[in-house]
């Protein structure tokens, strides 16, 4: 946590109603990045408001009591959860690729895989979550390392379907690096399938898609065997 970001919940403390201890408890759960990128503002808290009224709604509408102690602070709380699992559409993920590109004559695969991945299915926006395996081929620019799971994290953190997630994943490192080609796969389990409908508890999904040089079978072939210990 900088000075910055201290300040700036210091001054909601001060001119918001949302209680002292929820703000402090978000100081403490909250990832602040320390390279710059990551936004500050991981909830505002005039959308808490407004979303807590919804979701106390919902809660009344499903049967529950909203005035039992347990209860009382969960819109809040959901509220700023919500926008913790939706803060990707505050990042723009090419931005922070751009922010770490260096000249480099490596020419080999580059390969960063068992990326964590959190979303929500946009059909049902409950979890899905897994893993990512990301990999270019330098052409004369290579990118910060960090930054892959970072722009994985940016498109996760939207409402997704897995497939446009790979894809977007793709398509920026693709358009910004401009590499000789870049991988991804993605292996994912998703809330919807196995909590409700066909309740298929341990299936796995896989994506995948490639650009350039990983179009070329032994390529992909040399890539799906670094990761395949991973590949269910
Ligand atoms: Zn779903």
């Amino acid at each position: 946590m900088n000075k910055r970001n201290y300040d700036f919940f210091k001054k909601q403390i001060m001119t918001n109603e949302i209680s002292k201890g929820m703000i402090i408890e978000n100081l403490m759960d909250d990832y602040v990045g320390t390279d710059g990128y990551e936004k500050i503002d991981l909830f505002n808290l005039e959308t808490v408001r407004k979303l807590s009224v919804h979701y106390k709604e919902i809660l009344k509408l499903i049967g529950e009591d909203t005035e039992r102690e347990g209860l009382l602070k969960t819109p809040e709380r959901v509220s700023k959860a919500m926008q913790y699992f939706t803060h990707g559409y505050d990042l723009i993920p090419e931005e922070i690729l751009a922010s770490a590109m260096f000249k480099e004559d490596y020419k080999q695969m580059v390969l960063v895989k068992n990326i964590e991945i959190y979303s929500l299915c946009e059909h049902h926006m409950v979890p899905f979550f897994g893993k990512a395996h990301v990999a270019y081929i330098p052409n004369g620019y290579i990118v910060g390392l960090s930054k892959i799971p970072r722009i994985v994290d940016a498109f996760a953190r939207r409402l997704q379907v897995q497939e446009r997630l790979t894809t977007q994943i793709k398509d920026c490192i693709q358009n910004t690096l401009k590499p000789l080609g870049v991988a991804v796969v993605i292996e994912a389990q998703h809330m919807c399938m196995s909590m409700r409908g066909i309740q298929k508890q341990n299936s796995v999904t896989t994506t995948s898609d490639f650009t350039g040089a990983f179009l070329k079978e032994a390529t992909r072939a040399e890539f799906i065997h670094l990761i395949g210990q991973n590949l269910h």
